[in-house]
């Protein structure tokens, strides 16, 4: 057998849905990405979202939105994709990096609260796996750290605190105290790439929790021209008769989402609560059938949250990243796929040019050494699954 990691979960309906775009005159930024919008919102609670190219535009969108920038640090987690990091580079900032908790995939609060400093804008926390951070500790330490902070643009005095953005490239649909992700953090960034679980192909949005100090609308309009040029009207709405003048307020970036994307999103949206069912009874599967490995199962439905399972990973209890590493290669050999949520950041090139020493992260490089995760979607047959169960169970006594 051969198993991916992580297929799309495409059927008909998605392709009906492009089709029907394609036939109907407009394909780029229209009124698909207008409903994909409000559905987002409606599912997450929050007064307003954003459709972008990505969920690295959504993050650097919202970082330029508060004006974040040279001489600014913004704080986060070693043990991510270069994505949550990178776009603090892009804006002229200092990526502070932080280690995680001991034993955990999550940055660890104690050290962000140690690391806060009168520089510091936002702290960015990464749902890894698909589990929601504990956000309420995080706006707390922004809370309680807030006489060090110095508001620099009108939405920094909005928040009177450093901002809380999720990165939420995993989480979308997961819940924490009940409360959908997207309405946990200030700002929450989810991505709709191909291997996330639901997916636009290439895709992102931005949504925010209701504060009384924002206007939404307001905020809304700053993504939009963020997003595309700083033009005063959209391609839509330059498209009426008559309508073609338009003014450049600033000079704005380009990564808005086009309604072909879109319009997959609506389809894949239709059928999430089925494929967040069918990822659940995946994972309990994996669950009962590691029950007595050694290893070390990362919970996704406990009472304080429920994730969408975006990921499986799995800690090989007492292996090194040599034994980890044979594990992997076993896999191959059988033609399972398999991967490691993360190589932590400092171990990569471009951040230790910028000076990261990987030991200051004894935490997220122990979590490394002896990570694997399995392949895990939504389109995964109990066959493929119980192929991969038996395969890594060989792999592990290999
Ligand atoms: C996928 C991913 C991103 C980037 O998402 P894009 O939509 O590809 O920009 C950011 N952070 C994490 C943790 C991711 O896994």
């Amino acid at each position: 057998m051969n198993i991916p990691f992580s297929p799309p979960d495409i059927t008909q309906l998605e392709i009906d849905a492009v089709s029907d775009t394609l036939r109907s005159g407009w394909i780029t930024t229209g009124p698909k990405t207008k409903r994909f919008e409000q559905e987002i919102s409606a599912r997450c609670g929050t007064p307003r979202s954003v459709c972008l190219s990505s969920a690295t535009a959504a993050m650097e969108l919202t970082l330029r939105l508060l004006e974040i920038g040279p001489g600014d640090e913004v704080i986060t987690s070693a043990y991510t994709y270069t994505a949550s990091a990178s776009v603090i580079c892009h804006v002229g900032a200092r990526p502070v990096l932080v280690d995680t908790a001991p034993g955990s995939y999550h940055l660890d609060p104690d050290a962000v609260s140690r690391a806060v400093t009168s520089r510091t804008k936002a702290i960015l926390p990464v749902d890894i796996a698909g589990i929601p951070c504990d956000y309420e500790q995080f706006i707390g330490i922004a809370q309680r750290r807030k006489g060090l902070f110095k508001a620099a643009s009108p939405q920094q005095k909005a928040l009177g605190r450093a901002a809380v953005i999720a990165d939420a490239a995993h989480s979308f649909g997961s819940l924490r105290g009940g409360v959908p992700s997207g309405a946990l953090a200030d700002f929450s960034c989810f991505s709709f790439h191909a291997v996330k679980n639901l997916t636009t192909g290439e895709g992102g949005a931005v949504t925010w929790r209701a504060r009384e100090e924002w206007d939404d609308a307001e905020l809304y309009r700053q993504f939009q021209l963020l997003s595309l040029h700083g033009q005063s009207r959209d391609a839509l709405a330059k498209n009426a008769p008559g309508a073609w003048e338009y003014d450049i307020l600033l000079p704005g970036y380009k990564c808005n989402m086009t309604d072909v994307a879109a319009s997959i999103g609506l389809a894949q949206l239709e059928r999430y609560p089925s494929i967040l069912a069918r990822r659940r009874q995946l994972i309990e599967r994996y669950d009962r059938a590691f029950a007595n490995l050694d290893v070390e199962l990362l919970p996704h439905f406990t009472d304080a949250y429920t994730s969408n399972g975006h990921l499986y990973p799995v800690r090989l209890t007492g292996r090194d990243e040599a034994a980890r590493n044979r594990v992997i290669e076993s896999l191959a050999r059988d033609g399972v796929a398999a991967n490691v949520h993360y190589k932590p950041l400092p171990l990569l090139t471009a951040y230790r040019k910028l000076g990261y020493d990987a030991a200051s992260f004894p935490n997220a490089l122990a979590l490394y050494k002896n990570e694997v995760t399995l392949p895990l979607f939504s389109a995964m047959t109990d066959d493929q699954q119980d192929y991969v169960i038996d395969r890594f169970c060989i792999a592990l006594r290999g």
